[in-house]
Formats: structure tokens, C-alpha cells, sequence
């Protein structure tokens, strides 16, 4: 059977991540997600596109692509930009870490991204850009006995 596949391109402004968040999780309808599940789905696409805005485009503006792909009770996503990159990987998904403290942010969102997915990985390199791709398994949701 063939998978079910999106891409959305846009442009870094931050009205897009709504738009985006949302657009993800009507694709993801088709899987019958329970309510936790795709509100997982929504704020871990929401960490990683703000994070291409806030990040990877500073202040410029770049194109953000979004890619999901549908397999048997799974979604596989793919947010990538060619924004600054990451210098450092590891560093980077630490919770807590952050460059921006002054901006007031507090360095979950990879954090929120591992916990709320079942699979996470980024790639990223430096004057390049990073790409985040995620996984996450709708399980069928338990019924109260
Ligand atoms: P919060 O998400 O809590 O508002 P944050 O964005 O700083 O804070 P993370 O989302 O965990 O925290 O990201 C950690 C750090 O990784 C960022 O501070 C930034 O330096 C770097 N980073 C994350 N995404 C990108 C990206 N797409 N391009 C370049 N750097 C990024
Ligand atoms: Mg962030």
C-alpha cells in the first residue's frame, strides 16, 4: 500500500508554527491518534519549527521544510533548515542548555522533543543547517475497564 507522505515549506515567520503544528496533526488524523498522542505529536513539531525560527534564521528570514511520512501505526517527521547549525550536537540537547538566556528561553525544547516522541535524532552542521527527525508510534488507545 502506498505510505501517505507530506511536505510543507515555509517561510521563518512565527505565525507558520501554529500553522504548522496543526497541519502536521490533520495529517496525522488518519491514524486514529489519541488525544495525548497527538498532542505530543503537536508540541514537538511546535519546539522544533520554533526553534528554526528563533535559531537557525535569527532575526533573517530562510525557508523551514517540513516532511511526514505515514508507516503502518507510525509517523516518521523531518524538520529541517539551512540556517547556522549546531556546533554542538550533544551539548545542545542537554536540558537546560540554551544560547539564548537572555531571551528568556530555557532550553527544554529538545528535552520536550525526546520525551514526547518515541524516536529523536538531529543533525546539524555548522553554516549548513539542522535537520530534527522524529518518530512517534500511535498506540490504540486503552479502554477503561
Ligand atoms: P526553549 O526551547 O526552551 O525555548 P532553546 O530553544 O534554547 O530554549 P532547545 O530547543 O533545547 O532550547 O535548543 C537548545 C539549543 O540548541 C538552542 O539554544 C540553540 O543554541 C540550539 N538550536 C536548537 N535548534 C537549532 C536550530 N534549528 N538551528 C540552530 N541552533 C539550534
Ligand atoms: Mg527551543
Amino acid at each position: 500500500m502506498t505510505k501517505n507522505y507530506l511536505k510543507l515549506q515555509f517561510y521563518s515567520l512565527p505565525q507558520n508554527q501554529a500553522f504548522a503544528r496543526d497541519a502536521v496533526a490533520a495529517f496525522c488524523l488518519e491514524l486514529n491518534p489519541t488525544v495525548s498522542d497527538l498532542s505530543d505529536v503537536k508540541t514537538a513539531v511546535s519546539e522544533a519549527v520554533t526553534n528554526c525560527t528563533v535559531h537557525a534564521y535569527r532575526g533573517n528570514l530562510g525557508i523551514i521544510t517540513v516532511e511526514c511520512e505515514v508507516e503502518d501505526d507510525r509517523i516518521h517527521i523531518k524538520i529541517s533548515d539551512t540556517g547556522k547549525g549546531i556546533p554542538d550536537v550533544e551539548k545542545a540537547v542537554q536540558p537546560f542548555y540554551t544560547t539564548l538566556p537572555d531571551d528568556e528561553r530555557s532550553g527544554m525544547g529538545f528535552t520536550i522533543m525526546q520525551t514526547f516522541m518515541d524516536e529523536f535524532r538531529v543533525n546539524s552542521v555548522q553554516g549548513e543547517g539542522t535537520v530534527v527527525y522524529m518518530v512517534k508510534c500511535f498506540k490504540p488507545e486503552v479502554e477503561n475497564a
